[in-house]
Protein backbone atom coordinates (compact mmCIF):
# COMPACT_ATOMS: atom_id res chain seq x y z
CA UNK A 1 0.00 0.00 0.00
CA UNK A 2 1.20 3.41 -1.08
CA UNK A 3 2.04 5.43 2.11
CA UNK A 4 0.00 8.36 2.43
CA UNK A 5 2.03 11.44 3.95
CA UNK A 6 1.84 12.20 7.51
CA UNK A 7 0.98 15.64 7.18
CA UNK A 8 -2.35 14.77 4.55
CA UNK A 9 -3.25 12.18 7.32
CA UNK A 10 -3.71 14.39 10.16
CA UNK A 11 -5.01 17.20 8.05
CA UNK A 12 -2.49 19.53 8.59
CA UNK A 13 0.20 22.22 6.97
CA UNK A 14 3.61 21.48 6.76
CA UNK A 15 4.26 23.89 9.14
CA UNK A 16 1.66 22.88 11.97
CA UNK A 17 2.52 23.67 15.48
CA UNK A 18 2.12 20.55 17.75
CA UNK A 19 -0.66 22.36 19.31
CA UNK A 20 -1.81 22.12 16.56
CA UNK A 21 -0.78 18.34 15.30
CA UNK A 22 -1.74 17.65 18.92
CA UNK A 23 -5.48 18.81 18.11
CA UNK A 24 -5.75 16.93 14.59
CA UNK A 25 -4.84 13.85 15.99
CA UNK A 26 -6.91 14.36 18.92
CA UNK A 27 -9.50 14.44 16.75
CA UNK A 28 -8.70 11.85 14.15
CA UNK A 29 -7.84 9.48 17.41
CA UNK A 30 -11.83 9.69 18.32
CA UNK A 31 -13.12 9.00 14.86
CA UNK A 32 -11.54 6.06 14.31
CA UNK A 33 -10.95 5.27 18.10
CA UNK A 34 -11.43 0.97 17.44
CA UNK A 35 -13.85 0.68 20.51
CA UNK A 36 -16.49 3.53 18.70
CA UNK A 37 -16.26 1.52 15.03
CA UNK A 38 -16.05 -2.36 16.67
CA UNK A 39 -15.21 -4.41 13.65
CA UNK A 40 -14.73 -1.64 11.08
CA UNK A 41 -11.01 -2.64 9.53
CA UNK A 42 -10.94 0.58 7.79
CA UNK A 43 -11.42 2.85 11.03
CA UNK A 44 -8.76 0.94 12.57
CA UNK A 45 -6.38 1.16 9.58
CA UNK A 46 -6.94 5.12 9.72
CA UNK A 47 -6.54 4.90 13.84
CA UNK A 48 -3.03 3.11 13.15
CA UNK A 49 -2.22 5.28 10.60
CA UNK A 50 -3.04 8.62 12.35
CA UNK A 51 -1.01 7.21 15.42
CA UNK A 52 1.96 6.32 13.07
CA UNK A 53 2.06 9.93 11.48
CA UNK A 54 1.40 11.85 15.15
CA UNK A 55 4.34 9.67 16.38
CA UNK A 56 6.58 10.79 13.83
CA UNK A 57 5.37 14.52 13.77
CA UNK A 58 5.25 15.16 17.31
CA UNK A 59 8.72 13.96 18.01
CA UNK A 60 11.10 17.32 16.52
CA UNK A 61 13.59 15.03 15.16
CA UNK A 62 11.89 12.18 13.83
CA UNK A 63 9.57 15.06 12.12
CA UNK A 64 13.05 17.37 10.91
CA UNK A 65 14.02 13.36 9.15
CA UNK A 66 10.43 12.87 8.01
CA UNK A 67 10.76 16.16 5.91
CA UNK A 68 13.64 15.75 4.35
CA UNK A 69 13.63 12.00 3.72
CA UNK A 70 10.01 11.41 3.48
CA UNK A 71 8.91 8.08 3.89
CA UNK A 72 11.68 6.54 1.57
CA UNK A 73 14.14 7.28 4.53
CA UNK A 74 17.94 8.24 4.72
CA UNK A 75 20.61 6.31 4.66
CA UNK A 76 20.73 5.20 8.47
CA UNK A 77 16.51 4.62 8.52
CA UNK A 78 14.91 4.59 11.91
CA UNK A 79 12.31 3.15 13.96
CA UNK A 80 14.10 -0.42 13.46
CA UNK A 81 11.81 -2.48 11.58
CA UNK A 82 13.44 -4.36 8.57
CA UNK A 83 13.57 -2.83 5.48
CA UNK A 84 14.15 1.57 6.91
CA UNK A 85 11.24 3.89 6.99
CA UNK A 86 9.47 4.67 9.51
CA UNK A 87 7.97 1.65 11.76
CA UNK A 88 8.04 -0.47 9.19
CA UNK A 89 5.65 -3.15 11.18
CA UNK A 90 3.65 -0.11 12.11
CA UNK A 91 2.71 0.42 15.54
CA UNK A 92 1.03 -1.81 17.97
CA UNK A 93 -1.98 -0.59 19.96
CA UNK A 94 0.20 -1.12 22.99
CA UNK A 95 2.28 1.93 21.48
CA UNK A 96 -0.44 3.75 20.11
CA UNK A 97 -2.38 3.66 24.13
CA UNK A 98 0.36 4.55 25.28
CA UNK A 99 0.83 7.94 23.44
CA UNK A 100 -2.62 9.03 25.02
CA UNK A 101 -1.16 10.12 28.47
CA UNK A 102 0.23 13.05 26.67
CA UNK A 103 -2.72 13.73 24.42
CA UNK A 104 -5.48 13.34 26.60
CA UNK A 105 -3.96 13.23 29.77
CA UNK A 106 -3.55 16.05 32.63
CA UNK A 107 -8.03 15.92 32.73
CA UNK A 108 -7.77 17.71 29.65
CA UNK A 109 -10.53 15.71 28.26
CA UNK A 110 -12.72 15.36 31.46
CA UNK A 111 -14.43 12.63 31.79
CA UNK A 112 -12.33 10.19 30.15
CA UNK A 113 -9.83 9.45 33.12
CA UNK A 114 -8.67 5.84 31.79
CA UNK A 115 -7.99 6.11 28.07
CA UNK A 116 -4.43 4.92 27.86
CA UNK A 117 -3.78 4.10 31.39
CA UNK A 118 -5.68 2.54 33.94
CA UNK A 119 -7.36 5.00 37.04
CA UNK A 120 -4.07 5.86 38.62
CA UNK A 121 -2.83 7.69 35.44
CA UNK A 122 0.26 4.93 35.55
CA UNK A 123 1.90 4.34 32.65
CA UNK A 124 0.93 1.47 30.44
CA UNK A 125 3.97 0.77 29.23
CA UNK A 126 5.93 -1.55 31.08
CA UNK A 127 8.54 -0.10 32.58
CA UNK A 128 12.10 -1.48 32.36
CA UNK A 129 12.89 -2.32 36.41
CA UNK A 130 16.12 -0.65 37.96
CA UNK A 131 18.35 -2.34 40.38
CA UNK A 132 19.31 -0.46 43.52
CA UNK A 133 22.12 2.13 43.73
CA UNK A 134 24.53 1.46 45.89
CA UNK A 135 26.91 3.99 47.87
CA UNK A 136 30.24 3.44 49.19
CA UNK A 137 32.69 5.84 51.14
CA UNK A 138 36.08 6.45 49.79
CA UNK A 139 38.85 7.80 51.71
CA UNK A 140 41.41 10.29 49.94
CA UNK A 141 44.69 11.86 51.26
CA UNK A 142 45.57 15.26 50.07
CA UNK A 143 48.05 13.84 48.06
CA UNK A 144 45.69 11.33 46.00
CA UNK A 145 43.40 14.83 45.96
CA UNK A 146 45.76 16.84 44.67
CA UNK A 147 47.17 14.32 41.53
CA UNK A 148 43.11 12.36 41.11
CA UNK A 149 43.42 8.72 41.41
CA UNK A 150 42.38 5.32 40.38
CA UNK A 151 40.64 3.20 42.75
CA UNK A 152 40.00 -0.56 42.92
CA UNK A 153 37.50 -1.20 45.57
CA UNK A 154 36.17 -4.97 46.19
CA UNK A 155 32.35 -3.75 46.24
CA UNK A 156 29.39 -6.77 47.45
CA UNK A 157 26.98 -5.91 44.97
CA UNK A 158 23.95 -7.89 43.40
CA UNK A 159 25.03 -9.35 40.08
CA UNK A 160 23.13 -11.09 37.33
CA UNK A 161 22.83 -14.65 37.63
CA UNK A 162 24.60 -16.34 35.13
CA UNK A 163 22.71 -19.76 35.87
CA UNK A 164 19.75 -18.25 34.74
CA UNK A 165 21.05 -15.63 32.63
CA UNK A 166 19.16 -12.98 34.57
CA UNK A 167 15.54 -14.67 34.53
CA UNK A 168 14.94 -16.80 37.68
CA UNK A 169 13.76 -19.27 36.14
CA UNK A 170 15.82 -23.14 36.07
CA UNK A 171 18.72 -22.77 33.29
CA UNK A 172 16.73 -19.56 31.79
CA UNK A 173 13.98 -21.88 30.52
CA UNK A 174 11.83 -22.83 33.45
CA UNK A 175 8.93 -20.48 32.50
CA UNK A 176 5.50 -20.23 31.09
CA UNK A 177 3.20 -18.00 30.05
CA UNK A 178 1.11 -16.12 32.39
CA UNK A 179 -2.33 -17.74 32.60
CA UNK A 180 -3.99 -14.65 33.77
CA UNK A 181 -2.66 -12.01 31.21
CA UNK A 182 -2.08 -14.52 28.39
CA UNK A 183 2.07 -12.95 27.68
CA UNK A 184 0.98 -10.01 27.24
CA UNK A 185 1.55 -8.39 30.98
CA UNK A 186 -0.76 -6.43 31.12
CA UNK A 187 -4.58 -6.74 31.86
CA UNK A 188 -7.77 -4.96 29.78
CA UNK A 189 -10.32 -3.34 31.44
CA UNK A 190 -13.65 -1.97 29.22
CA UNK A 191 -15.19 1.13 31.13
CA UNK A 192 -18.19 2.87 29.99
CA UNK A 193 -17.27 6.31 28.75
CA UNK A 194 -19.87 8.68 27.02
CA UNK A 195 -18.24 7.59 23.85
CA UNK A 196 -19.18 4.42 24.43
CA UNK A 197 -17.03 1.46 25.79
CA UNK A 198 -12.94 2.38 26.26
CA UNK A 199 -10.19 0.18 26.91
CA UNK A 200 -7.90 0.75 29.38
CA UNK A 201 -5.34 -1.14 30.70
CA UNK A 202 -2.84 -2.22 33.98
CA UNK A 203 0.33 -4.35 34.89
CA UNK A 204 -0.96 -7.73 35.25
CA UNK A 205 -0.59 -8.34 39.65
CA UNK A 206 0.23 -12.55 38.51
CA UNK A 207 2.99 -12.09 36.65
CA UNK A 208 4.32 -8.28 37.49
CA UNK A 209 4.28 -7.17 33.70
CA UNK A 210 6.58 -10.06 32.46
CA UNK A 211 4.13 -11.90 30.38
CA UNK A 212 5.71 -15.40 31.86
CA UNK A 213 5.54 -17.00 35.18
CA UNK A 214 8.61 -19.33 36.45
CA UNK A 215 7.90 -23.24 36.91
CA UNK A 216 11.19 -23.92 38.54
CA UNK A 217 13.32 -21.77 40.03
CA UNK A 218 16.85 -21.63 39.61
CA UNK A 219 18.16 -23.03 42.35
CA UNK A 220 21.42 -20.69 42.22
CA UNK A 221 19.85 -17.25 42.81
CA UNK A 222 16.24 -18.71 44.27
CA UNK A 223 14.45 -17.47 41.64
CA UNK A 224 15.36 -13.46 41.80
CA UNK A 225 18.04 -13.49 38.77
CA UNK A 226 20.13 -11.90 40.63
CA UNK A 227 22.99 -13.16 43.34
CA UNK A 228 25.67 -10.98 45.93
CA UNK A 229 28.49 -10.78 44.76
CA UNK A 230 31.82 -9.41 45.93
CA UNK A 231 33.28 -7.74 42.53
CA UNK A 232 36.21 -5.18 41.85
CA UNK A 233 35.01 -2.38 41.01
CA UNK A 234 37.79 0.20 39.35
CA UNK A 235 37.46 3.98 39.02
CA UNK A 236 38.83 7.54 38.87
CA UNK A 237 38.98 9.80 40.94
CA UNK A 238 39.26 13.51 39.14
CA UNK A 239 41.90 15.47 40.69
CA UNK A 240 40.60 18.54 43.52
CA UNK A 241 37.67 16.75 44.73
CA UNK A 242 36.35 17.72 47.89
CA UNK A 243 34.98 16.19 51.23
CA UNK A 244 31.34 15.04 50.89
CA UNK A 245 31.03 15.09 46.96
CA UNK A 246 29.56 12.63 45.39
CA UNK A 247 30.38 10.76 41.78
CA UNK A 248 28.22 8.60 40.19
CA UNK A 249 28.95 5.51 38.31
CA UNK A 250 26.38 4.55 35.81
CA UNK A 251 24.91 1.01 36.18
CA UNK A 252 27.99 -0.11 38.83
CA UNK A 253 25.20 -0.31 41.01
CA UNK A 254 22.74 -3.38 42.04
CA UNK A 255 21.49 -5.68 38.77
CA UNK A 256 17.73 -5.51 38.80
CA UNK A 257 15.28 -8.16 39.60
CA UNK A 258 14.59 -10.85 35.98
CA UNK A 259 16.65 -8.34 34.17
CA UNK A 260 16.57 -4.45 33.43
CA UNK A 261 19.32 -1.78 33.98
CA UNK A 262 21.92 -1.83 36.88
CA UNK A 263 21.44 1.23 39.93
CA UNK A 264 24.40 3.02 40.18
CA UNK A 265 27.44 3.00 42.29
CA UNK A 266 27.71 6.19 44.57
CA UNK A 267 31.13 6.87 45.31
CA UNK A 268 31.12 9.81 48.07
CA UNK A 269 34.66 11.74 48.64
CA UNK A 270 36.13 11.63 52.60
CA UNK A 271 39.22 13.66 52.95
CA UNK A 272 41.46 12.31 55.11
CA UNK A 273 42.97 14.81 57.34
CA UNK A 274 46.71 15.77 56.95
CA UNK A 275 48.94 15.50 59.79
CA UNK A 276 50.27 18.99 58.81
CA UNK A 277 48.42 20.81 55.91
CA UNK A 278 45.35 22.17 56.59
CA UNK A 279 43.09 22.51 53.82
CA UNK A 280 41.09 25.53 52.78
CA UNK A 281 39.44 25.32 49.18
CA UNK A 282 42.19 24.55 47.01
CA UNK A 283 45.12 26.21 49.12
CA UNK A 284 46.59 24.28 51.86
CA UNK A 285 48.23 26.32 54.87
CA UNK A 286 50.80 24.98 57.05
CA UNK A 287 51.89 26.46 60.26
CA UNK A 288 55.61 27.28 60.29
CA UNK A 289 57.63 27.38 63.84
CA UNK A 290 60.86 29.22 63.52
CA UNK A 291 63.22 29.48 66.21
CA UNK A 292 64.38 33.18 67.21
CA UNK A 293 67.34 32.79 65.35
CA UNK A 294 66.22 31.85 61.96
CA UNK A 295 63.55 34.42 62.29
CA UNK A 296 66.30 36.83 62.82
CA UNK A 297 69.19 36.13 60.89
CA UNK A 298 67.39 34.16 58.24
CA UNK A 299 68.58 30.80 57.25
CA UNK A 300 66.50 27.81 55.19
CA UNK A 301 63.96 25.02 56.29
CA UNK A 302 62.05 21.97 55.11
CA UNK A 303 58.39 22.20 54.49
CA UNK A 304 55.78 19.46 53.96
CA UNK A 305 53.90 20.17 50.94
CA UNK A 306 51.00 17.95 48.99
CA UNK A 307 53.59 16.54 46.64
CA UNK A 308 56.61 15.75 49.47
CA UNK A 309 58.90 17.77 51.37
CA UNK A 310 60.12 21.33 50.07
CA UNK A 311 63.12 24.10 51.19
CA UNK A 312 62.36 27.39 51.47
CA UNK A 313 64.42 30.38 51.88
CA UNK A 314 63.39 32.57 55.02
CA UNK A 315 65.05 36.01 54.83
CA UNK A 316 66.22 37.62 57.90
CA UNK A 317 63.93 39.66 59.95
CA UNK A 318 60.96 37.66 59.16
CA UNK A 319 58.44 38.49 61.97
CA UNK A 320 55.73 36.01 63.38
CA UNK A 321 52.44 36.61 61.17
CA UNK A 322 54.21 37.17 57.88
CA UNK A 323 52.77 34.72 55.28
CA UNK A 324 55.18 33.00 52.53
CA UNK A 325 53.02 32.08 49.86
CA UNK A 326 54.23 29.27 47.46
CA UNK A 327 52.33 29.75 44.26
CA UNK A 328 51.01 26.83 42.56
CA UNK A 329 51.72 24.31 45.48
CA UNK A 330 47.95 23.67 46.32
CA UNK A 331 45.49 22.13 44.82
CA UNK A 332 44.00 21.83 41.87
CA UNK A 333 40.72 23.20 40.96
CA UNK A 334 37.85 20.25 39.45
CA UNK A 335 36.58 22.79 36.78
CA UNK A 336 40.04 22.91 35.49
CA UNK A 337 41.20 25.92 36.33
CA UNK A 338 44.55 26.42 38.11
CA UNK A 339 45.99 25.29 41.15
CA UNK A 340 45.50 27.06 44.65
CA UNK A 341 48.88 27.65 46.57
CA UNK A 342 50.54 26.32 49.74
CA UNK A 343 50.25 29.01 52.40
CA UNK A 344 52.99 28.95 54.80
CA UNK A 345 51.99 30.95 57.90
CA UNK A 346 55.06 31.97 59.88
CA UNK A 347 55.42 32.16 63.71
CA UNK A 348 57.96 32.21 65.80
CA UNK A 349 58.68 30.04 69.11
CA UNK A 350 59.47 32.02 71.96
CA UNK A 351 61.22 29.54 74.30
CA UNK A 352 59.50 28.73 77.49
CA UNK A 353 62.65 27.02 79.96
CA UNK A 354 65.76 28.88 79.63
CA UNK A 355 68.87 27.78 81.29
CA UNK A 356 71.28 30.37 82.75
CA UNK A 357 73.60 30.97 79.60
CA UNK A 358 71.19 31.14 77.68
CA UNK A 359 68.90 33.64 79.94
CA UNK A 360 72.22 35.61 79.90
CA UNK A 361 72.32 35.58 76.51
CA UNK A 362 69.37 36.98 75.50
CA UNK A 363 69.38 39.68 78.86
CA UNK A 364 72.67 41.21 76.82
CA UNK A 365 70.81 41.92 73.99
CA UNK A 366 67.92 43.59 75.99
CA UNK A 367 69.26 47.46 75.03
CA UNK A 368 71.01 46.76 71.92
CA UNK A 369 70.16 49.27 69.62
CA UNK A 370 68.25 46.95 66.97
CA UNK A 371 66.46 44.74 68.84
CA UNK A 372 64.12 47.34 70.53
CA UNK A 373 60.52 47.76 69.32
CA UNK A 374 60.51 51.06 69.54
CA UNK A 375 57.14 53.32 68.17
CA UNK A 376 58.15 53.07 64.50
CA UNK A 377 59.11 49.58 64.23
CA UNK A 378 55.85 48.70 65.42
CA UNK A 379 54.06 50.22 63.03
CA UNK A 380 55.84 49.46 60.11
CA UNK A 381 55.72 45.68 61.13
CA UNK A 382 51.97 45.98 61.61
CA UNK A 383 51.53 47.88 58.48
CA UNK A 384 53.11 44.62 56.75
CA UNK A 385 51.08 42.57 58.45
CA UNK A 386 47.50 44.22 58.40
CA UNK A 387 46.78 41.93 55.21
CA UNK A 388 46.34 39.16 56.90
CA UNK A 389 43.55 40.60 59.87
CA UNK A 390 41.85 42.03 56.12
ZN1 LIG B 1 19.59 -17.86 38.82
ZN1 LIG C 1 0.46 -11.92 33.58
Amino acid sequence: MEKRDYYEILGVQKNATSDELKKAYRKMALKYHPDKNPGDKEAEEKFKEAAEAYDVLSDPDKRAKYDQWGHSMGPSGFGGGGGGGFRASGMSMEDIFSQFGDIFGGGSFGGFGGFGSAAGGSPRRRRQPKGSDLRIKVKLTLKEIAEGVTKKLKIPRYVKCEHCNGTGAKDGTAFQTCHRCHGSGVIEHVQQTFLGPMQSTATCPDCNGEGKTITQKCQYCGGEGIVRQEEVVEFSIPAGVTDGMTLSLKGKGNAARHGGVNGDLLVVVEEIPDAELIRDGNDVIYNLMLDIPTAALGGSVEIPTISGKARVKIPAGTQPGKVLRLRGKGLPSTEGYGNGDELVNIMVYIPENLNDKEKEAIESLRDQPNVKADDSIKKRIFSRLRHIFE
